[in-house]
This record gives C-alpha cells, structure tokens and sequence, in this order.
C-alpha cells in the first residue's frame, strides 16, 4: 500500500494546469525552444481536458484547451488569417478513435469515408494566392493571428510563386499546409553546427519553426525546409479531400503521395499500425495519422467545437520513451513487509498511456541505475510491458530505504542474505490489507467483488482484522459500506460464505506461507492430504514433497508453529472446511513425478498434468533430483538442459502417451 493518493481540488489543480501549458506554449511556440519533453506537454494537456469534460463548469473561454497553441512574436508583421487556422483533436489510442467515428456516424449517419493523411510534425503555414501568384504567407499563431513570413517561405524551393490556374477557383485562394524539416537535412545542419562549437538543435519541428522565423530570409534559404500542402481554400471544383489533394498536386504543390481513403475505423486503425511500423523510412517526422472525414458536405453537417473541427482528428503515436523527471520516492509495503521502491515521475504519456509510477525492485536497484529524487530519466513503456526507467541523465547513488515503515512506522530491517527491506511489524497496516487482499485473491479463495476499496473500508470500521472475521461479517454490515447496497450485500455474503470449502491446495497458498506460491501449495496438498496432517509436519516430512527444499521446509513448520497455527485455528472454527485434494489414485504412476516442458501437440499442458495426477503420479514446475520424467515437446528450454544435467529421463510426447496406455 503506498500513500494515499493526495486530494486535490479540481479547480485548484486546473487553474495551475492552465498557466503551466500556457509558459509551455510560450516556450515552444514563440521561442521555439522547449522545456519539458511533449510526452510531458500532452500529459498535462490531456489532465487538464478530462478535468474539463468531468466538471464543465470550470473550462475557462481562455483555457489552452479552447484555444489554438501560439501567439504571433513581436518580431514580424501581423495577419489576420481569412478563416481560422485551427488545431485538431487528438485520439492517443484504438478507444479514442472509436470514439471518434461513433460520434461522426452520430451526426452523418453509417455512409462515412476517411481519408487519411499522414502527420508530418512541422508547423502549419497559410500560403495566400492572388490572380495565380503567391501574395502572402503566414504562420498558424494563434489561430487567428499569425506572422507575416512571405519573405522566408519564397527561399523555399517546393512553394511555387505562380501556380497552374484551375476552373472554378476564385482569384484569391489560400492553400494550408506544413514546413518542415528533412531528417537527413537537420542532421547535416547539426554537424555544421557542431563543427563551429555551437549546441545542437533539439528536434527537426522546432529547428523548423525556428529557421523559418528568421529576421533574414538568407537564413532560412540555407536550411532546406521542405512543404506539404494540404488544404485549399475555397476548394473551388472539389467536393472532398482526397479531390483537394489532387487538385494541390495538379497545381504544383508537393503533396504527400502517401494517403489513403478509407471505409471504416477498422481500416483506418491497420493504416494507423501500417505507419508506426514503417515510419522511420520516411524522409521526415511524423507524429501519427490525421483522418478527416472526406466529403464536404459531411463537413459541413459536422462544424466546430472550439479549437478543432469535428470531422478530424489526429490519431497520434506517442513514444514508447520519453524523458521526464522523478519527483518523489517512496515505498510500497507488500503482504510480507517487504518494502518496494516507487519513483513518483512528472506524469508523461508513453506507449498511449499516462506513467506517473515506476516501481522498482529494492534500494540496490535504485542505486545500480543512480535514481534520485530530481533526477532526469528516460522511461520506456512498448504495448503491455511495465514501464522501467532506462537511463538517468546525471546518475548519482546514495538513496536510502527508510529506518521505519511509511505505513505503521515499524522497524524495517534487512535480513542476510536476502536483498530486500522489510517491515517486520505482524500488525502493519498495509500488510494487513494486502494479507486480506491475497486471500481473497483469484488464486486463493477467489472471492470476487472483495478488492481493495471493500477490504480497506471494513478494516477501517474495526470489523475485520484476519481473514477469519471476513467470515462473521451480516449484510447489514456490508450494507453500511461505499457501494453497496442490497443486493449487492447479499451477492457478496453469498460469496464469502461458498468460499468457505475450498480445496485444500488454494488455502495453503491463501494463507500466504513464505515462500509458498500457487504449484507448491497444490503439491503439499497433494501430499500431506489433509490440512491436520500438514499443520503438524517437521520439516524433514516436509521436504518429502517435490519442490520443496530444508529452507521452505523450515519456513513451513514454523509457520505453523506460530502466528499461521493461530490463524489456521480460528479460520477452522470460523467454518473453513479445506477440501481434501482428490487422494492420489493408485494407478502406473504412482510415487513418480513429471515435469512438463516445451509445447505438447495432442493436449494442454494442464491436461496433461491432471492426467499424470489421476494416474497416481505427481506434476512438478521445476526440474530436480526427485523429478522422475521430464517430457519435453518442441522448444523446450532450460528445464531440459537441467533435466539432462541431472541425468533425469527425458520423454517425448509419443513415448509419454505410450507410458499412459500401457
Ligand atoms: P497538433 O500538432 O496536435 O495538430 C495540429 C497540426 O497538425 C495542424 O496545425 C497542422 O499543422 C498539423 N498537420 C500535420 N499534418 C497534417 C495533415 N495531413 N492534415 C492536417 N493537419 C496536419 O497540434 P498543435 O496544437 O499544433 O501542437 C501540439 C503539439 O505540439 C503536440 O505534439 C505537443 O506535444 C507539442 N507541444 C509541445 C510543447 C512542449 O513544451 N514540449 C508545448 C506545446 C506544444
């Protein structure tokens, strides 16, 4: 259980989210020059919209959430943009854009097609056009307002100065689209830079943004920006966007060849992977897919929200690194007292989800990679994996496990030989919850509905201190409780009390005996048969069992000498009838064991142990000087090896089969 989560007040906390995006935008979009990474920018972003969206009434009309990013610098003329140069909503996973497409077909109805376009991470430009040649450019701004930047956007080499005339186009139009910076071209201006001693530009987007707002358009001449032109405006003939996007091309602007048009949101989310998988071969950056509804008058039926409009959204991908900083450290106090490190970071978004929490392994740990609290980290997080801390930029050691456990103040101490911190109070608070938590847990007595939020309420009411009270609790107490209510009650009565005949094998492991987990427990059950004949083994009975070694089986017996015994006792008169396992037939294999390894082809795994079982032998995990029979299909691994190494018979499947129907 680590600390509490802080109550913080909505508006209290949107209000400091609003001015600090704001100093970000400033920094990133006025003075090119960043100071928090953007998977830290969007993580604060992101806060501050679902704070919106959960209590309406705090949105402010100057919120960054209503608003486009920047502001138009000083340093160059101003212009009042014809149409509003917006931003785009942004989808940071499969739900969100889902949500999207519900939305759209809520308003135009099933007969939708996207075209999608990819996302090239520069910046926005507005080119204006009159009688054919180019008149103006400007930048995005603030959406309304942006800086006059024509001198610099004529040293681009792909902006044609006087295009190929179209019917049915008036004679000022505008073409929208993006600057940006060639990968291999900022490399190389980075080696230059190098060259004269000089610090390297940080990204390609901002070195863009900056090149481009340049006093003197020699500078920007020399930087080899590149174009691509997305929008027109008015369209003119065109009746959709993939039309506009030939049209573009016809009159001579660079468009991405890359785009496709798509019928649903299924496709559009292959296209979406198609890209993240094959986006490092592009010349430049791109930061995810937009998809925009594509017939006009679809757009139309959809309009504005604020700062974005409806029939687009920017399907991002968000990297599956990012730099960020740690805030805090603290610990979290397990079942066992064992104390585990939590770096709390300022939150980023990586691999679409929001990391704030990096659990480590112990104090040890802490110090090999040189975390401390303001360090700066890059963490990692690829699809389902926890998210680790890769590299600290100024690595420094010298954290410290607290001397007192964060719950219950309680001595921690650290026992030879083993690496980790623990609590040894039997009465921490946190190891309670999560004793509590353990034995109510699928593996254990699987009682559903018992989480951490019920468990924590009923300890704090006095109601329950072991698992044995969970056993005298009414459904009118449970009643009282956050959540509930009648039905609910009596469903979670119901539960508790079917779980009160559980085999054998699930309580041993419920009870939490060190070291014991899920398979030994079911081989001590099967073993010892009934829970009478196990409280009261020695430990040399005890290491009679597979898996089961002089360490564990001393554990054991002094389990159940001490504070286990007393549980186990008032778990019994509490009503607990353990089940005892199915006896271990006799039958061919009995007193053998089997270990199981690599990918069976005529049955599951699981099978094929219950099927060892039935026949009086025993299934074992792991290999050993006791294990009889390692049955080893395809790609097995190292418990072959071992077996090999301890000169175990080795199986496979057929020869396993034939020991079977013999
Ligand atoms: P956005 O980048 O999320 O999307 C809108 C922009 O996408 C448009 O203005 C357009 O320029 C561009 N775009 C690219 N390809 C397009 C296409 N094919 N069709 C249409 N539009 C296309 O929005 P934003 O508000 O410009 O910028 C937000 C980004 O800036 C985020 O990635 C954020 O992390 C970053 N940011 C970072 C900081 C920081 O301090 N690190 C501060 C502010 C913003």
């Amino acid at each position: 259980m680590s600390k509490r989560k802080k109550i913080v007040d909505p508006e209290v906390r949107s209000n400091e989210l609003r001015e600090q995006i704001r100093k970000h935008e400033h920094a990133y979009y006025v003075l090119d020059r960043p100071e928090v990474s953007d998977a830290e920018f969007d993580a604060l972003f992101l806060e501050l919209r679902r704070l919106e969206d959960e209590h309406p009434e705090l949105v402010t009309p100057d919120s960054p959430t209503q608003r486009v990013g920047g502001e138009a610098s000083e340093q160059f003329a101003k212009v009042r943009h014809r149409s509003p140069m917006l931003s785009l909503q942004n989808a940071f996973d499969e739900d969100e854009i889902r949500a999207f497409d519900k939305r759209v077909r809520a308003v135009v109805g099933d007969k939708v097609t996207y075209c999608a376009e990819l996302k090239i991470d520069g910046l926005a430009i507005s080119l204006t056009y009159e009688k054919g040649r180019l008149k103006r450019a400007a930048t995005r701004g603030d959406g309304t307002v942006g800086e006059d930047v024509t001198a610099n956007i004529r040293t681009i080499r792909s902006v044609p100065l006087s295009i190929t005339a179209v019917a049915g186009l008036p004679d000022v139009f505008e073409v929208r689209g993006e600057v940006y910076f060639p990968i291999a071209a900022f490399e190389k201006l980075n080696r230059e830079i190098e060259a004269a001693g000089k610090p390297r530009f940080v990204n390609p987007r901002n070195t863009a943004a900056g090149s481009l707002r340049q006093i003197d358009p020699k500078v920007t001449g020399s930087r080899d920006l590149q174009t691509f032109m997305y929008m027109l405006d008015p369209a003119g003939p065109c009746k959709s966007q993939w039309e506009v996007l030939r049209t573009l091309e016809k009159m001579g602007f660079r468009v991405n060849k890359h785009r496709r048009r798509l019928a649903s949101i299924d496709e559009v989310i292959k296209y979406h992977a198609e890209w993240q998988r094959k986006r490092h071969e592009l010349e430049h950056e791109i930061d995810g897919i937009v998809v925009k509804v594509d017939k006009f008058d679809q757009q139309l039926e959809l309009g504005f929200v604020a700062r974005s409009p409806r029939w687009a959204i920017a399907f991002k991908y968000t990297p599956e690194q990012a730099e960020t900083v740690v805030e805090e450290i603290d610990c979290y106090v397990g079942r066992t007292g064992v104390l585990t490190p939590v770096a709390h970071v300022k939150p980023v978004i990586v691999g679409g989800v929001t990391i704030r929490n990096i659990t480590m392994h112990n104090e040890a740990q802490v110090n090999e990679k040189g975390v401390y609290v303001g360090a700066r980290v890059v963490i990692h997080r690829a699809g389902d994996v926890i998210p680790e801390i890769v590299s600290v930029m100024e690595p420094k050691e010298g954290w410290r496990m607290p001397a007192k456990c964060p719950v219950c103040g309680g001595e921690v101490v650290r026992e030879e030989p083993y690496i980790a911190h623990r609590c040894i109070n039997p009465f921490c608070a946190a190891q309670r919850l999560e004793r509590l938590r353990h034995f109510a847990s699928r593996g254990a007595l699987n009682i559903e509905g018992l989480g951490y939020a019920t468990l924590t309420q009923v300890i704090e009411k006095g109601w329950v201190e072991d698992p044995s009270d969970l056993f005298r609790l009414s459904k009118e107490q449970v009643m009282e409780l956050e959540g509930f209510a009648d039905k609910s009650a009596s469903n979670l009565i119901e539960r508790i009390a079917e779980s009160k005949r559980p085999p054998l094998g699930r309580l041993l492991y419920a009870l939490g005996i060190p070291q014991v987990g899920e398979a030994t427990a079911d081989l001590l059950a099967a073993e010892f048969g009934s829970i009478d004949t196990l409280r009261s083994a020695a430990e040399e009975d005890l290491v009679r069992t597979e898996g089961v070694g002089p360490s564990m089986g001393k554990e054991i017996e002094q389990y159940f000498k001490g504070h286990g015994g007393e549980l186990l006792t008032k778990l019994l008169s509490a009503g607990v009838e353990p089940q005892a396992t199915e006896p271990v037939g006799e039958g061919p294999f009995t007193g053998k064991t089997f270990v199981f390894t690599g990918t069976l082809e005529t049955m599951s795994r699981p099978d094929a142990e219950a099927l060892v079982r039935r026949l009086g032998g025993k299934a074992a995990s792991t290999v050993s000087a006791k294990t009889d029979y390692v049955v080893a299909g395809p790609a097995a691994g190292s418990k072959l090896e071992k077996a090999q190494k301890l000169k175990v018979a080795v199986l496979d499947e057929e020869q396993f089969l034939a020991l079977v129907t013999k």
